[in-house]
């Protein structure tokens, strides 16, 4: 078909509407963020930590907020992963106590960064 964009350049397209960094660091870890419809919808979910390959999947079809608290949700991941938090906290399920931490902390610890721009420029320069 004329016109149709294929996967990638859909994907590319998304990722500068979305403004999103190819990398984000997590502590010394540099993550790539992935906008990956494909891979969410096969996995049922809006996002995805890779831990060893650093990697974190979005799905960029998700409304602007959704995707904004996916990425603080599977940030958390990290960490949980990179830290003594994963063995005292597991994250490895719907019902562990990692995940209703993350759960938790995510939607409150974005909305403070959101909220208050001018704490943000303080914690930043
Ligand atoms: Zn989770």
């Amino acid at each position: 078909m004329t016109g149709e964009t294929t996967g990638e350049k859909m994907t590319e397209k998304m990722t500068k509407k979305l403004k999103l960094p190819d990398i984000i660091n997590i502590g010394p870890f540099p993550f790539e963020l992935r906008p990956d419809a494909v891979a969410c919808a096969a996995g049922n979910v809006n996002g995805s930590m890779m831990a060893d390959s650093q990697v974190i999947l979005l799905s960029p079809n998700n409304a602007k907020e959704a995707i904004q608290e996916t990425l603080m949700h599977e940030c958390l991941h990290a960490i949980w992963d990179k830290t003594y938090l994963g063995i005292k906290y597991p994250d490895t399920d719907n019902d562990s106590e990692g995940e209703l931490l993350i759960r938790t902390l995510a939607p409150y610890l974005l909305g403070l960064l959101k909220d208050n721009p001018e704490l943000v420029k303080f914690f930043c320069h």
